[in-house]
């Protein structure tokens, strides 16, 4: 048995000492005389038994035995703790502390020190017995046996806990609600045994939507919630909704069946919606059950605004999915003029939705596209349409003109991108400095290498790469170092609407002569009046398009007054 001994009187560690050796069974003493050394000893070497004295020189007994229980290393260590007096107050104090007993030094003796130390271990033993069941019990009341997951009780606490610390941090919190559809159906047909697997499949396809830090309870048959903490904004739950909704779309393989279960899902905010936890339960299953009367299979805010923006969003989505680009897109094209005497030079094709219900424009559907990963077909359904247009006007009426086609930053991440476009060039007969790819500052902002060697291959292919809505973004000096870019073209919020803009008139002024000054061509976009017009010119902008010439229109619309009427001008 080892044996560390704290105390600083010699005396008294001279008495245990003796009634130590006075004892057959064989041991090994260690002795120091303050708390500090026991501790940093402990921390070396493991021991059976810590005697401690209580009055010790700087850290007193007490508070060494508390610092030791608070370690988790301790490992099977008995405490027994002596004192100078037998005061009951202090004998009660020290098991509380973590000693499991406490002894007099008066009463030091062979045999009193040796029943000491035993009932200390065996009561250590006991204690250590009776914490692995508190925490099998405690884990019993807190999981779900079936799944695993956090139950009901374990839930309504860490939502409240939950609750407390968001009111610090001022983020938002979102409580999901979800409730598997037709889930009793499946346990009629197939039995409960086959429903209990379903519901574990479930749940593992759920947590893998998730990051793991979020609290993902199962309150009791087919219903489930999530706390999802620190949001920037509520909309970010739908984000995690969306994923899950997806990632149940496909059946799964349950006991040989092929079994489809789709789940609806209500998602209330804190502190936007609710104050407190009974509350936000209450509006997230309000929410819950209008989206399973909407037909299941969804999501609903509890909040109409919330929900007005995301309904709009998500039915875009679903017509977007639905959408054939054939059908239901049309490009439209604005003409680009000459800064200096007005002629044509070009075209930016504008894609338009005239096939959806919505009214949606392209400011609106393409981020929509962009994220549920539809914009890459929609893309590509440009590119071939605007270089066949281009091809025919090219043909038809003059060899210059050239075609803007704006590009999403996603699409440049598809690295057969390239060779799409330089095939569609070679199929219509269009030379590849005809074509300008519109790029924005997120899509250079990315730095990914993929991106990177996207752009250089656009610009080895002999394509125009120009900065779209410069003067927006970052409007790094960078970017137009590092990036084989030809044009800015300066967003339309910069142009001053008339001469008092003294700001505006000084930021366009200084985008355009550092753009002229590192070589880049300039298209001014959004002129509508004669005075952006001719402040163009005062700037040498090169190129200029805007409502003041033409509104983007449809291809006959275009080819009727700026091409054929120019002809035969
Ligand atoms: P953008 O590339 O900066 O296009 C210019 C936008 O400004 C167009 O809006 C155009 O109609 C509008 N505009 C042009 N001149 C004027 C003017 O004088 N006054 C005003 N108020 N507006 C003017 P549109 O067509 O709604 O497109 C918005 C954005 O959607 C585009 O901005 C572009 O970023 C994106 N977009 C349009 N078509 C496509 C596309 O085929 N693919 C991708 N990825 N994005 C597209
Ligand atoms: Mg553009
Ligand atoms: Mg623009």
């Amino acid at each position: 048995m080892k044996i560390l001994l704290v105390d600083d009187d010699l005396v008294d560690r001279e008495a245990v000492r003796r009634a130590l050796k006075a004892q057959t069974e064989e041991k090994e003493l260690i002795e120091v005389s303050s708390a500090e050394e026991g501790l940093e000893i402990t921390n070396k070497d493991t021991f059976d038994v810590v005697l401690v004295d209580y009055r010790l020189p700087q850290i007193n007994g007490l508070e060494m035995i508390a610092r030791l229980r608070r370690r988790p290393n301790l490992g099977n260590t008995a405490i027994v703790m002596m004192s100078a007096n037998d005061d009951e107050q202090l004998a009660l104090l020290c098991l509380q502390a973590g000693a499991q007993d406490f002894i007099p030094k008066t009463e030091i003796t062979a045999t009193k020190l040796r029943r000491a130390i035993a009932q200390a271990q065996k009561r250590f033993e006991l204690e250590c017995k009776l914490y692995d069941s508190y925490c099998r019990v405690r884990e019993m009341a807190e999981t779900d046996a079936l799944t695993g997951l956090a139950n009901r009780y374990h839930f309504e606490r860490e939502l409240a806990t939950s609750i407390t610390e968001n009111v610090r941090q001022e983020k938002q919190l979102a409580l999901l609600l979800l409730d598997l559809d037709h889930f009793k159906n499946i346990n009629d047909t197939y039995g409960h045994e086959t429903g209990d697997n379903l519901l574990k499949t479930v749940v593992k396809k759920i947590s893998d939507c998730l990051r793991g830090e979020e609290t993902f309870a199962r309150l009791g048959g087919d219903e489930f919630a999530i706390i999802l903490k620190n949001l920037e904004h509520g909309t970010e739950a739908q984000l995690v909704a969306r994923r899950i909704i997806k990632s149940l779309e496909k059946s799964m393989m349950v006991d040989g069946q092929n079994l489809q279960s789709g789940v609806s899902i209500g998602i209330a905010l804190h502190p936007a919606n609710a104050e407190n936890a009974e509350e936000l339960t209450r509006f997230a299953d309000i929410a819950m059950y209008r989206a399973k009367s909407q037909g299941r299979n969804r999501l609903c805010y509890f909040e109409d605004v919330m929900q007005q923006q995301f309904s709009r969003s998500f039915q875009i989505e679903l017509e977007l999915k639905s959408a054939s680009h054939d059908e239901n897109f049309e490009l439209y094209y604005q003409p680009i003029v000459r800064g200096m005497n007005q002629k044509l030079v070009g075209f930016e094709a504008l894609i338009r939705w005239p096939g959806s219900k919505l009214e949606s424009y392209p400011s609106e559907f393409i981020p929509i596209a962009e994220q549920c990963g539809l914009i890459n077909g929609i893309g590509k359904w440009v590119i071939k349409t605007a270089i066949e247009q281009l091809s025919i006007w090219q043909k038809q009426f003059d060899r210059n003109l050239s075609m803007g086609i704006n590009l999403s930053p996603i699409q440049l991440a598809d690295n057969q991108l390239t060779k799409y476009i330089s095939h569609n060039l070679d199929y219509y007969d269009v030379v590849p400095e005809s074509l300008v790819i519109e790029l924005t500052e997120t899509a250079l902002f990315s730095e990914s290498e993929q991106n990177k060697s996207q752009i250089d291959e656009l610009d080895k292919l002999g394509c125009k790469l120009a900065l779209d809505d410069f003067g927006t973004g970052f409007s790094s000096l960078s970017h137009l170092v590092n990036y084989p870019i030809d044009i800015v073209k300066l967003d339309r919020s910069l142009l001053p609407e008339s001469p008092e803009h003294q700001r505006h008139l000084s930021i366009v002024r200084g985008l355009a002569e550092m753009a002229h000054t590192v070589g880049l061509k300039v298209i001014a976009e959004g002129v509508e009046t004669s005075f952006q017009l001719l402040l163009c010119k005062d700037l040498k902008i090169e190129e200029i398009q805007g409502y003041y010439f033409e509104k983007p229109k449809s291809a006959t619309g275009i080819q009727a007054k700026w091409l054929e009427k120019a002809t035969t001008d």
